[in-house]
């Protein structure tokens, strides 16, 4: 699929002159699974349709559950927010990920939203949960995440309650630790007897490494990065 510089703009919601180096065709230039995230209507139909899924789920069990008592646990990067701008960045110099290289793009605070994402954010709360989102972003781009969110229209308090990242280099990756923390944080911030009743990522490790008594929904981001849910991206995974 080919598409002209105004309207990979628009989907990238970059200005013209940030897309000055993306040449008009990039396709070409970029991994596959870079492409398929970028240019194919398929990624987010798919990430919609986990949302969609996601959405179901709870409103079929939330009726049973007190209002405050039970929360959604998602991870950040290629579930909530999309850095594909990142990527073809990269791509487009030959590079891969960098610590040094993510952290300056955090910094801009300029991820997009992966589709959907925000509608279950504010459907979760409405519906009476919290929303914890725990990241492998470094605590030293908190700051600039929650920036980059709020812009986003996702606020603390209003849309997110808790947000966890991780020393780097020293903090683990596995998330098992920042999970069990979350109903404390949330007791200890004024929201008592929660229970993690799902979790929402884009990696299979996106949830405890342990079974329990949730659900756990995974978007396809094209094989990107991580221990992702689908082998390839887009049909016949
Ligand atoms: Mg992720």
């Amino acid at each position: 699929m080919k598409l002209s510089r105004l309207a990979l703009a628009a989907l990238l919601g970059l200005s013209l002159a940030a897309c000055a180096s993306v040449p008009a065709e990039p396709a070409g230039e970029l991994k596959p699974s870079t492409a398929w995230v970028a240019y194919s209507p398929d990624w987010a139909a798919e990430a919609e349709e986990v949302y969609s899924e996601a959405t179901a789920w709870i409103d079929s069990v939330e009726g049973d559950l007190p209002d405050g008592s039970w929360a959604v646990v998602l991870d950040l990067d290629e579930t909530v927010m999309n850095n594909i701008a990142y990527q073809i960045s990269r791509d487009l110099t030959g590079e891969s990920f960098t610590p040094d290289s993510w952290h300056a793009w955090t910094q801009e605070a300029a991820a997009t939203l992966v589709p959907g994402a925000a509608e279950f954010v504010r459907h979760v709360n409405a519906a009476g949960g919290h929303i914890a989102f725990v990241t492998n972003r470094a605590d030293s781009e908190q700051l600039a995440t929650e920036n980059n969110l709020f812009s986003l229209g996702l606020k603390r308090s209003e849309d997110f309650q808790v947000l966890l990242t991780r020393a780097r280099p020293a903090g683990p990756s596995v998330k098992d630790g920042r999970y069990a923390l979350v109903p404390a944080m949330l007791a200890a911030q004024g929201y008592p007897d929660v229970e993690i009743i799902a979790y929402v990522g884009d990696n299979r490790n996106d949830k405890p490494a342990e079974p329990g008594a949730w659900e756990f929904f995974c978007i396809d981001q094209g094989g990107m990065y991580g221990e992702y849910c689908a082998e390839v991206p887009g049909t016949g995974r």
